[in-house]
């Protein structure tokens, strides 16, 4: 399918580069492309940023079929732009797709657009360091009907937004609340698709925690309560005794993050020995309260690693390496970034050029 480009005649001010913050600010273009019952996907387009025209009544926004992904485009010291595995983004799209019953997207051709988009938009990408250019696409239901039934027109968008370094002042272990009331996705649930439903399901517990001066939540499984899943919307690593362990995908409520399968390719090949099993919340603190507890951190593309230095629950604070970040996140981190910055050899073959 060709991609038709319609340049904008009126490109926006750029804003601030020294005071991005995340999400705030979005390029002079989006990609469009429609879905039609019976045409399947049509209209690729690249057209100038501008809010869209959507029916009231569309299915959306009263039944939240929509799905969503999130990478980046990093712009090297050589002056390349590069993408990190962005097929496995589009990959993950389908996966959600099929749970929500969207129609699916052609990987190649959702490559070929984002990679076009960046492009055209290169101006936006920031370049200090740490910086990078965000890329959300996403796909939501548009028939205008109140009835409950899957869409038969659907339209996919990818947009475009220049970020901060996600540290501003290097990596700061955050403190983790451990969530023993909420759940965020139940086996049998959406939990392993990126769609909006389970962002919606995580606020209340996000803003108490905040509230209590935590920056996220640990979420435990929705059926027992019991064992690890996520933190916040990122994957999580703990060492323990020198084997790392992170919660295995088997009960369908975890995300498969490509941070969270980049980490456990680096660590394999480093030859530390990593555990993808069920992790009761008592063996975890256990862990954390006999000192074999050594490191761990959350996995995401928006902040790449996030060190813990404190767990609290049940009313009792569980702080870890001093509260400091552990040798091997610290590694992970730079690892991930030299790679995606193009500054460390890309072995595994992640990062393709724009
Ligand atoms: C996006 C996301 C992640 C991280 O996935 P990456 O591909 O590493 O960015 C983890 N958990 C949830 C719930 C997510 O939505």
């Amino acid at each position: 399918m060709e991609i038709k480009i319609v340049q904008t005649t009126s490109p926006k001010k750029k804003p601030d580069y020294s005071n991005l913050g995340f999400g705030n600010y979005f390029t002079d273009h989006m990609f469009l492309m429609n879905y039609t019952e019976g045409r399947g996907w049509h209209d690729a387009r690249i057209v100038p940023y501008a809010p869209l025209e959507i029916d009231p009544a569309a299915m959306v926004l009263h039944y939240a079929q929509e799905i969503f992904e999130g990478l980046k485009a990093y712009h090297t010291a050589d002056g390349r732009t590069l993408l990190f595995r962005p097929w496995d983004n589009y990959e993950r799209l389908n996966i959600s797709a099929e749970r929500l019953c969207i129609p699916p997207i052609d990987v190649e051709l959702a490559v070929t657009a984002t990679k076009k988009l960046v492009e055209l938009d290169k101006s936006w990408i920031p370049t200090a360091p740490g910086t990078s250019l965000y890329i959300r696409p996403f796909i939501f239901a548009t028939d205008p009907h109140v009835g409950v039934h899957a869409s038969h027109t659907y339209l996919f968008v990818i947009i475009l937004s220049p970020v901060s370094a996600y540290y501003a002042s290097g990596l700061n272990p955050v403190s983790i609340m451990i969530e023993n009331h909420d759940v965020r996705a139940v086996r049998g649930g959406m939990g392993y698709t990126k769609t909006g439903g389970n962002y919606a399901a995580s606020l209340r517990a996000g803003e108490r925690a905040a509230k209590e001066g935590f920056s996220q939540v640990l979420w435990l499984d929705g059926v027992e309560r019991r064992y690890i899943e996520e933190v916040g919307a990122m994957n999580v690593f703990f060492k323990i005794n020198g084997k790392v362990v992170t919660p295995s995908l088997d009960s369908g409520s975890i995300l498969s993050g490509i941070t969270r399968r980049s980490c456990i390719a680096l660590l394999k090949d480093w030859g530390v020995e990593v555990e993808e099993r069920l992790l009761p919340v008592d063996e975890l603190i256990e862990a954390a309260s006999n000192g074999s507890l050594e490191e761990a951190w959350g996995s995401g593309t928006a902040a790449v690693i996030s060190p813990i230095g404190l767990l609290a629950y049940d009313g009792e604070r569980y702080t870890i390496n001093k509260g400091e970040i552990g040798p091997l996140s610290q590694r992970l981190y730079d690892q991930l970034t030299g790679i995606q910055w193009g500054r460390e050899p890309d072995k595994f073959g992640w990062v393709t050029e724009v």
